[in-house]
């Protein structure tokens, strides 16, 4: 039974060597039937995110989910295959997903935080991504906090991203103008022809990021969708129309510089122009699911949103995966494939 343990708590930017890949020997494919309530799973599916990054680090700030224990796998969501079972309400073949540790299989003793997956006639994959964390976060973060019109100036970094690529399908659909800005020519080129984004940037090529964005919007930006916080916060500020809105979903520049964030200098222009900047995390909105199920599943199945994973074979290549997350490898959702089945 393979597992991606945590080896040490770290500093600054994650390495592969600060996790290990080990192998506890065998597994028990079967559970002992004196152990009622619990189950075995098959892992196949391993979601990637950031704010792991955060987990592995022993306090950190705002912190809203407990840190990961050194010796012991990585913890994130992922979709598991029941293969045992002594629980009444989860039995043998049904899917599940939710929060697993990084192993091939695992001894679950209290399922009920696990969700079983009904909807089988897409990707089990998915699940991990944009029906799961990803495509929440990006309905909660546009459809409850953005406040869109047609017509209005859209604007979201790490664009080509899981959240970033969703979020800005749902403005286009919405009627906005869509810019986004991702670090490679690779993902721009996605993000204009494969995903309908009006315009989109390499920021890593722009010296002066708030002239860049003034091009891109002469009229200013209405709505920013911020992943990543630090230097592309800073300049957008400048450019926010008044009564614009910010939702701030995540700062994945700061993540690895807990000591010294990059400093935001323009805030005097949340007062210039009425801005509004709206934190949230989708765990807050758990409750939306099912309206967000209703309106995703028609989208995917007649194909009016495009979705793009970026797949890593084998847990031994978890690390790799992750720590890529932090220098732009990823295209798309990553995902570690453990099994596909
Ligand atoms: P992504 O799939 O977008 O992967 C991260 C991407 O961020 C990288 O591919 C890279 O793309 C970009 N990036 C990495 N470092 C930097 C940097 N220093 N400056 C600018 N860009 C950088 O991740 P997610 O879509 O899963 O997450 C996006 C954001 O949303 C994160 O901040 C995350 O923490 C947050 N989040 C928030 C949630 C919430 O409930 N509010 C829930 C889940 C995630 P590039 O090549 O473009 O640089």
């Amino acid at each position: 039974n393979k597992q991606v343990l945590l080896k040490n708590y770290v500093d600054g930017f994650p390495k592969e060597s600060d996790m290990a890949v080990t192998s506890d020997a065998t597994i028990n494919l079967e559970l002992p039937k004196n152990e009622p309530g619990s189950i075995l799973t098959k892992n196949l599916y391993l979601s990637c995110d950031p704010m792991m990054r955060n987990r592995m680090t022993q306090t950190y700030e705002g912190a809203y989910m407990d840190s990961f224990t050194p010796g012991s796998p990585l913890v994130g969501v992922g979709v598991s295959k029941i293969v045992d079972s002594t629980h009444p309400d989860f039995k043998k073949g049904d899917y599940i997903t939710g929060h697993v540790n990084w192993e091939e299989y695992s001894v679950i003793r209290d399922p009920q935080f696990l969700t079983k997956i009904h909807n089988t006639d897409v990707p089990l994959s998915y699940y991990t991504g944009i029906l799961g964390m990803a495509g929440m976060t990006a309905y909660v973060g546009f459809y409850e906090f953005c406040s869109a019109k047609k017509g209005e100036y859209f604007f979201v970094s790490a664009a080509s991203g899981a959240i970033g690529h969703i979020v800005g399908q749902f403005a286009k659909l919405a009627g906005c103008y869509v810019v986004g800005s991702a670090g490679s020519k690779e993902k721009v080129d996605l993000l204009k022809n494969k995903f309908g984004f009006d315009e989109a940037f390499n920021y890593k090529e722009e010296e002066n990021l708030k002239a860049t964005l003034k091009r891109y919007f002469p009229e200013g930006i209405d709505i920013y969708f911020d992943n990543v916080g630090g230097k592309m916060l800073d300049a957008v500020l400048p450019n926010m129309r008044l009564h614009g809105r910010i939702a701030s979903c995540g700062m994945i520049s700061q993540y690895n510089k807990l000591d010294q964030p990059e400093g935001v200098y323009n805030l005097q222009h949340v007062f210039f122009k009425r801005l509004k900047i709206l934190g949230f995390t989708f765990y807050d909105f758990l409750h939306l699911y099912p309206k967000f199920y209703d309106l995703i599943f028609p989208l995917i199945r007649e194909r009016k949103i495009e979705y793009l994973e970026d797949t890593t074979e084998g847990i031994e290549n978890g690390p790799a995966a992750l720590i890529g997350l932090f220098s732009g490898r990823n295209v798309g959702k990553q995902v570690v494939a453990v099994s596909h089945n």
